[in-house]
């Protein structure tokens, strides 16, 4: 199988409400939308494959205008690449867009998807040999006002949602408000805490003991502390009582060693935009799970096109304790079909070959 083409357009779409973490903010996604078409030299057999490089910056060095141009100047490259050889994809890949693992993660998804329609079998079965599987997510509340945070909280509970990953890490007193805030209105919840790297561990520990005075249900607390903080994130595993998950602390293979002998978290989270693209998420996930880590699938604030593709690698790996495959609920514009059938926090995935996604005619 050969490359005849990559493509790469601004994907931006407006959130429903601004996206506030303890690191930034934003109102509309930073992304690029990439199309690869792959042939099969022997069957001349041609499929389309889409992928999204998603910019969250300053979570993700990386924006919209230098993956843009990252990714178009790697589309000029690519038309001796054989895609059937792993090697030779990733060497391409890596000589390209190893400077930019968001870019990376976008051109990577968009062939992974051509070439495992080609092959005819869903993506999670050309990853790991798994079927497409049903997936329960949570769902996020941005940082904001604690009565608003608890509104959200309410119609999203309507919707069938009751876990819930909230952000922290900005404001130590608002988060443990919004936090008792969100419990006296839903009182099934359970929570998933990120603070994105805000909190030093007497902090990160201060709010676990707020959540434990006002009897809340926490299933995990994300990056309590910053990415190079691995002290205080061993020590609120070793104290806060409750799984401690690296996200910005984890991204390859080499951070996942030195967070181990620290013994600097209890799981990692799961991102194509981090790692670089499916196949390194996928490895990460595979080491993670053979040392006793449990994991996290997530992503930036991402669209269907994004969330389909993080929920093949975790429908491969299985096994996945925290789903948080949300980020396309938070946005106001549908811009692809397909992937996933959703069910409040319930998501099928599609059987079809690839990731059974493609992009809606849009109009606007
Ligand atoms: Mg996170």
């Amino acid at each position: 199988m050969r490359i005849v083409s990559i493509a790469v357009a601004p994907l931006s779409v407006p959130l429903l409400e601004p996206f506030v973490i303890a690191s930034g903010r934003i109102d509309t996604t930073r992304a690029a939308l990439v199309a690869a078409i792959v042939v099969d030299e022997h069957s001349n057999a041609r499929a389309q494959g889409l992928g999204e490089a998603a910019a969250l910056p300053p979570v993700t060095r990386e924006d919209q205008p230098e993956l843009l141009d990252a990714i178009a100047r790697a589309a000029r490259s690519c038309s001796h690449v054989n895609v059937s050889d792993r090697a030779e994809l990733n060497r391409w890949l890596d000589a390209e867009l190893g400077h930019s693992l968001v870019a990376r993660a976008g051109v990577e998804c968009a062939l992974l998807d051509a070439i495992s329609q080609l092959a005819g079998v869903p993506l999670c079965t050309w990853l790991g040999g798994a079927a497409p599987c049903t997936l329960h997510t949570d769902i996020t509340l941005p940082i904001a006002n604690p009565e608003h945070m608890a509104q959200l909280a309410v119609g999203y509970r309507a919707r069938g949602f009751r876990a819930f990953k909230v952000k922290v890490g900005k404001q130590l007193d608002d988060d443990i408000r919004a936090l008792e805030r969100v419990h006296a209105r839903v009182p099934d919840a359970s929570f998933r805490l990120d603070a994105n790297a805000g909190f030093t561990a007497t902090q990160a520990l201060q709010l676990m003991a707020a959540a434990r005075r006002a009897q809340l249900v926490v299933e995990c607390f994300e990056q309590p502390c910053a990415a190079e903080d691995l002290e205080g994130m061993a020590q609120v595993t070793r104290e806060a009582g409750v799984q401690v998950i690296a996200d910005e602390s984890v991204k390859n293979l080499a951070d996942l060693e030195r967070a181990l002998a620290l013994r600097a978290c209890s799981g990692v989270n799961l991102k194509l935009a981090k790692s670089g693209g499916l196949l390194r998420a996928f490895e990460l996930g595979r080491h993670a799970q053979a040392r006793g880590l449990s994991l996290m699938c997530g992503g930036m604030v991402e669209t269907r096109l994004g969330m389909s593709a993080m929920a093949h690698v975790a429908c491969a790996l299985g096994n996945v304790q925290f789903i948080d495959l949300d980020t396309a609920f938070l946005l106001a514009q549908e811009r692809f079909e397909g992937g996933y059938t959703d069910d409040g926090p319930k998501l099928q995935l599609r059987s079809g070959s690839g990731l059974a996604l493609r992009e809606l005619t849009h109009t606007a």
